[in-house]
């Protein structure tokens, strides 16, 4: 017999079909109402077995957590709930569940209890419906750029670039802990390591981007993106995947536009495929927020604030605009922001995103043209030569969504650029070369997966929208 998963078998509701179906039991109520979830999708299906037909000691196995196969009628349902059943004419233990000892009880455990129980956690309602729902995030963002004509550039993990300056290193070595070989004056000496050179995790595939660009004219990347930076938010993981499209001929309002689209796509993508999943996350984030004091309860529900941003475009507005608004602030003029903000040039803390982005604008914002010095060398000099064309994507609840730039495309500049802050540029000829040979303008941006993730289930904390999360101090299962 043809193999079937719950999702087709509901989808369809051919009654009178025969079907097997495998999976596992989330529970068994009155030694006769199965519920069988095979992760196809959010519903369990209701399977009825007759108590005369099996022997009792064989029941005992039928656990919740156990795996089972089965055969059986599809018929229209006589109890509340769902409309279509299966009578079970036959019934197979495939793996048996000590369920004593088995942590995924069917009642509410905490996320917190579940991140310890990462490896099972996946079994459950609300894990699934988000690994389903990253699924549905990640298959859009292929259909996005496919659909507009970007090529998919595999960049590398293992670098021997330092100098970009988007985080903290993860180092990769073969040389032996015990005994690393040093030089003369002390340092670490990698001519015999494996690749000859210093080498490390990368923390971003944007400078090899640039040379797909500048030769295939607009690719996007998406990869595991590594940072050991010791800082232990809900935004932050030491390993997670980031989109980062780079295009030829596109300036900082193309690359605006297309940061924009790319979002809107995503969440309408999830609104559209992912309906059961979503519904199920917006009736438990409905349940959290209940429990909140009223002033700290948000305004929206999940599908109601994934239309809002799909409906509306985000607010443009400049770093120096946005400085005059946090500095005219209540909460800076009330001393209410751990960093206040006093002058232009500071760089703008959480907190200040935050504010721009659910009390002042109540939108996704981006902003764009921040001073030179906050940001990274790469990014194009503006005519006031103090500013640069960067652009940050903030989105309510998560801040920093994504982030990017023109990219300064005029050898001389860039060079000097990279000397202010201590770069070498011989360490980067081959990034220079792209501007020696047939340089343009040029853009790019990186979108934080996970951040996106987080946007589209609603979960508060990053770890729970990975599926095995490495955070500092934890790289288990
Ligand atoms: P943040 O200021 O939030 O730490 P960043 O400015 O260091 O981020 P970028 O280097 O601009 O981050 O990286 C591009 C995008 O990658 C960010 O906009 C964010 O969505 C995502 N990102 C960055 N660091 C992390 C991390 N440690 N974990 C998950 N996502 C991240
Ligand atoms: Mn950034």
């Amino acid at each position: 017999m043809p193999k079937t998963s719950i999702s087709q078998i509901l989808n369809s509701q051919q009654v009178g079909e025969i079907v097997s179906l495998e999976g596992w039991v989330r529970t068994f109520r009155s030694k006769r109402f199965i519920a069988l979830n095979d992760g196809s999708c959010q519903s369990s299906i209701q399977c009825v077995v007759e108590y005369a037909d099996f022997e009792e000691e064989f029941l005992k196995r039928i656990t919740t957590g156990s795996c089972i196969s089965l055969t059986g009628n599809i018929v229209a349902s006589k109890g509340q709930g769902q409309s279509i059943e299966v009578e079970v004419k036959e019934l197979n233990v495939l793996g048996d569940c000590s369920s004593d000892l088995y942590p995924i009880q069917p009642k509410r455990h905490s996320l917190e209890f579940l991140r310890e129980k990462a490896h099972l956690r996946l079994r459950t309602n609300t894990f699934s419906a988000v690994m389903r729902i990253r699924h549905t995030t990640s298959f859009a963002v292929h259909e996005f750029f496919n659909e507009k004509g970007f090529f998919n550039l595999h960049t590398p993990i293992i670098t021997s670039s330092d100098a970009e300056g988007a985080g903290e290193l993860f180092k990769v070595t073969t040389l032996p802990l015990e005994n690393v070989p040093k030089d003369d004056s002390g340092d670490v000496n990698f001519d015999s390591d494996f690749f000859g050179k210093s080498t490390n995790l990368t923390v971003s595939g944007q400078l090899e981007g640039e040379l797909g660009a500048l030769a295939l004219g607009k690719v996007y990347t998406f990869g595991p993106t590594f940072r050991a930076e010791n800082s232990n938010t809900t935004r932050h993981l030491s390993e997670f995947w980031m989109i980062e499209p780079e295009m030829a001929f596109h300036d900082l309002n193309d690359n605006m536009d297309l940061a924009q689209d790319l979002c809107k796509f995503i969440i309408d993508q999830v609104l559209k495929k992912s309906k059961e999943d979503l519904n199920f996350l917006d009736d438990r984030l409905a349940q959290e927020e209940k429990n909140k004091p009223k002033e700290q309860r948000n305004s929206m529900g999940l599908i109601e604030k994934l239309k809002f941003v799909s409906h509306n475009n985000f607010i443009r507005c400049s770093y120096s605009e946005a400085i005059e608004i946090l500095m005219k602030s209540k909460p800076n003029k009330k001393g209410k922001f751990k960093f206040p903000i006093s002058k232009w040039g500071v760089d703008l803390q959480s907190e200040h995103e935050r504010f721009l982005v659910e009390k002042h604008f109540k939108s996704p914002v981006i902003l764009f043209d921040y001073p030179a010095n906050i940001k990274a060398f790469y990014m194009r000099l503006n005519d006031d030569g103090k500013t640069v064309r960067a652009m940050d994507v903030l989105f309510p609840g998560i801040g920093e969504i994504a982030g990017g730039s023109q990219r300064e495309e005029r050898y001389d500049i860039l060079v000097e650029k990279m000397k202010a802050v201590g770069i070498n540029p011989d360490h980067l000829d081959w990034y220079l070369d792209t501007r020696k040979f047939g340089s343009c303008i040029h853009s790019g941006f990186g979108l934080g997966f996970e951040r996106m993730v987080q946007f589209v289930t609603g979960m508060s904390n990053i770890r729970d929208v990975i599926p095995f999360p490495r955070t500092p101090g934890n790289a288990d299962f």
